[in-house]
């Protein structure tokens, strides 16, 4: 269980990985710098496949595609596809990352809300798999799979709506979210299913409508209407049409501790309660999981700059804020984020616990991270640790100030208790930054 969920030592393990991370000088250039646990990430990988295939019978086809967006970094994908993983991917970058880190077509999935010809052309002759999101789309797949012969396996995305969660921006299965064919409109269903008997090369169902937020029945509640619609649809057919169900991903995370709940045997077992036929092995299956893969093996470690106090407000000013935790400082209550304080050895600091607030360097006076929590009295040259960071948070960069993105360093710890350290992005250049903003066409507006 402990390698499993692990859980077990987290604490120990990162507080090794800090020390070395100050140690090796990772913050003497930089005041920024970003971990990923490489073995944590391995482990996470070997826990989905486990999980799914100790509940399935030997031999069922499984696809599990890491969701690009989550970290889109090739040594990431790299990683992950040596556990056995395949990408999803929903934008011509993403693709572009997936093929970088080697992964073959058959083990690429593309959902997109808004593919363009040119993008759907592209994926139909490498054989990518493609989720097609509304009826538009579908047409203009009806027209490239008249125009030349594909491998891609094809299928529609279904909004189950099955209701939100508890954050409203990323619940995907209300009654009016953008993404797949709402099951539940007037005549939906119906059309559905002729679409399908009508064109029998879809042959997979696609909905995600788990995410952060997302209570785990009501996950399930999706995926069952999924595997109901697939029946209805091969007992129209006649036959088993499709033969594919991609349940998509949307594990929650949790943010508050080191433990690593709900996981991924939690999910099957829940999946097991509500559509026990899923397991059968009648339907291979795809999952699309992202910031469960990642998120607890990511660390961000940032240097206080200053402290300072305002209307009787201790403030540590450092330089981790907006940029690298976009959705922690804009929504604050639905993402917060711990903050562990270390010295300036990279030791934990320990201390009687003060109200602070941890700014970012970011020049608007809403870029923080924590308001009023309660840590030992940082002070400058101090490091703060911002953990569960993997996902979604320093591999989605905010370019506001033109604050540079970080280098991300992969760690593996040696059993005496070391650190290696391989750098898996470099820091983004000031050289690279002038040339992002113009700088090679600064006469273009004289
Ligand atoms: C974002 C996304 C995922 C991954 O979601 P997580 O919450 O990161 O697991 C999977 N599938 C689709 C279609 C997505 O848009």
């Amino acid at each position: 269980m402990a390698a499993e969920t692990h859980t077990e030592g987290a604490a120990e393990r990162r507080d090794l990985a800090v020390r070395a991370a100050v140690e090796q000088g990772l913050l003497d250039s930089d005041p920024v710098a970003c971990l990923l646990d490489v073995a944590g990430i391995r482990a996470s990988a070997a826990a989905l496949t486990g999980a799914f295939a100790a509940a399935l019978p030997a031999g069922t086809p499984v696809l599990h595609a890491f969701a690009v967006k989550a970290a889109p970094l090739v040594p990431v994908l790299r990683l992950l596809a040596d556990t056995g993983l395949g990408c999803e991917v929903a934008s011509p970058g993403e693709l572009a990352l997936a093929r970088a880190a080697g992964l073959p077509a058959g083990r690429t999935v593309l959902d997109s809300p808004a593919k363009t010809v040119a993008e759907l052309h592209e994926a139909l002759a490498l054989g990518i798999a493609v989720n097609a999101d509304n009826r538009q789309e579908l047409e203009r797949l009806d027209a490239l799979v008249a125009s030349a012969a594909t491998a891609s396996p094809l299928g529609m995305r279904i909004n189950p709506q099955t209701g939100a969660g508890t954050i409203g921006a990323l619940s995907t299965a209300t009654a009016t979210s953008k993404f797949g064919v709402p099951l539940r409109d007037p005549d939906a269903r119906e059309w559905l299913v002729r679409a399908y008997v009508e064109r029998p090369w879809l042959t997979r169902l696609h909905t995600h409508s788990g995410s952060q937020g997302v209570p785990l029945p009501l996950i399930a509640e999706g995926v069952r209407e999924l595997h109901a619609l697939a029946e209805e649809i091969n007992a129209a057919a006649g036959r088993r049409q499709v033969d594919t169900l991609d349940i998509g991903g949307g594990l929650p995370v949790n943010f508050t501790s080191d433990e690593q709940t709900p996981t991924y045997a939690d999910y099957v077992s829940a999946l097991r309660e509500a559509v026990p036929a899923l397991f059968d092995g009648s339907y291979g299956l795809v999952t699309e999981f992202g910031r469960s893969l990642l998120a607890k093996h990511g660390l961000v470690l940032a240097r206080v700059e200053y402290t300072k106090s305002a209307g009787g407000r201790p403030i540590a000013v450092t330089h981790a804020g907006v940029q690298l935790a976009t959705r922690t400082v804009y929504a604050p209550a639905a993402w917060p984020v711990r903050i562990l304080p270390y010295d300036t050895k990279g030791t934990p600091r320990t201390g009687p616990p003060v109200p602070q607030d941890i700014a970012g360097p970011a020049c608007f006076a809403g870029d923080l991270l924590a308001t009023g929590r309660e840590l030992p009295l940082l002070a400058p040259g101090d490091v703060i640790a911002i953990p569960d960071t993997g996902a979604y948070f320093f591999t989605a960069h905010y370019g506001y100030n033109s604050l540079p993105r970080p280098a991300i360093h992969g760690f593996t710890l040696s059993p005496a208790g070391g650190a290696r350290f391989t750098e898996a992005r470099p820091a983004q250049s000031l050289r690279e930054i002038v040339a992002e903003g113009g700088g090679g066409t600064g006469d273009a507006l004289l």
